[in-house]
């Protein structure tokens, strides 16, 4: 760690701050939901107080705490319980510089689901981000979740904690803050193939390996690798029109019919319709009887 530059207090104050109002305003946290932590010497740690809005943040409302969990510095709120986890990542990974965890609605029913973020459909999101695990659930603020990411935290950047959010962490907090909004953005993708438009082209084998190239040329080895089992790409024609097979409507391949206003009726039209009104009004009594 001799030569890994930490940021000086008032950046890391700084940046938990700034991401706190982005994931406010982004909607990844509700009310005082989420923390965030940031690594400012081997043993030490800025960190969100418990009880406030992320979005809302003071300087002076910050934590400094140690990994064992001693407070040296707050002001007159106390910690999280939930930055059990936190101290537990970055006592796992020294590298980690960073930890975000928030709500984010489509992670989070992803989370609830029992779902990880791990299908091979989107480059992006493997380069910036890897695959995401979903680990089991264990009640929150309970030392179970720290025991459940403990685990993941070498070899991964991101992870889904069930029925509960999203945790990510990285070489900064920003890149921490980054891959948070990688994978709620990854998680809408999955959400709106799988389940709004139904179908979606699998990256091949061959595209896999691409992206993951690119992501170790970027230095990064973490993130996991998607299971791979498309051996054809599918996505290599390009597609001008989606003819439907079955159209759901009867009107369908019909004359619009939004298109007749009552200028457009003929004179003709009109005498035929006051015919066929009078006829049955004439033979209403009739049928009755
Ligand atoms: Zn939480």
């Amino acid at each position: 760690m001799s030569d890994v530059a930490f940021p000086a207090d008032y950046e890391a104050c700084r940046d938990i701050i700034d991401v706190g109002r982005r994931m406010y305003e982004r909607n990844y946290v509700a009310a005082n939901d989420g923390n965030i932590s940031c690594r400012v010497a081997p043993d030490e740690i800025y960190a969100t107080p418990t009880g406030v809005s992320k979005g809302f943040m003071r300087t002076d409302q910050l934590v400094r705490m140690r990994l064992d969990g001693t407070v040296l510095q707050s002001g007159n709120l106390m910690p999280s319980s939930e930055i059990k986890m936190h101290l537990r990542i970055y006592n796992e990974n020294p590298t980690i510089m960073g930890v975000t965890h928030a709500h984010p609605p489509v992670c989070t029913s992803f989370a609830i689901a029992g779902i990880s973020l791990d299908r091979a459909i989107y480059p992006e999101a493997l380069v910036n981000l890897g695959v995401v695990p979903c680990v089991h659930y264990e009640p929150p603020g309970s030392q179970g979740i720290p025991d459940s990411v403990a685990p993941y935290c070498l070899d991964y950047n991101a992870l889904l904690l069930a029925n509960h959010g999203a945790v990510s962490w990285g070489t900064s907090l920003l890149e921490a803050y980054f891959r948070l909004e990688s994978m709620e953005h990854y998680a809408t993708v999955l959400m709106y193939t799988g389940n709004i438009i139904g179908r979606a082209n699998v990256l091949s084998c061959d595209q896999v390996e691409d992206a993951l190239a690119i992501r170790s040329k970027l230095g990064v080895t973490t993130g996991g690798a998607p299971s791979c089992c498309a051996r054809e790409p599918t996505n290599l024609r390009d597609v001008m029109e989606n003819p439907p097979k079955d159209c759901p409507f009867k009107i369908c391949g019909a004359i619009a019919t939004n298109r007749l206003d009552k200028s457009t009726i003929s004179p003709e039209q009109r005498d035929v319709e006051r015919i066929a009104r009078e006829i049955a009004r004439r033979l209403a009594p009739i049928l009755r009887t």
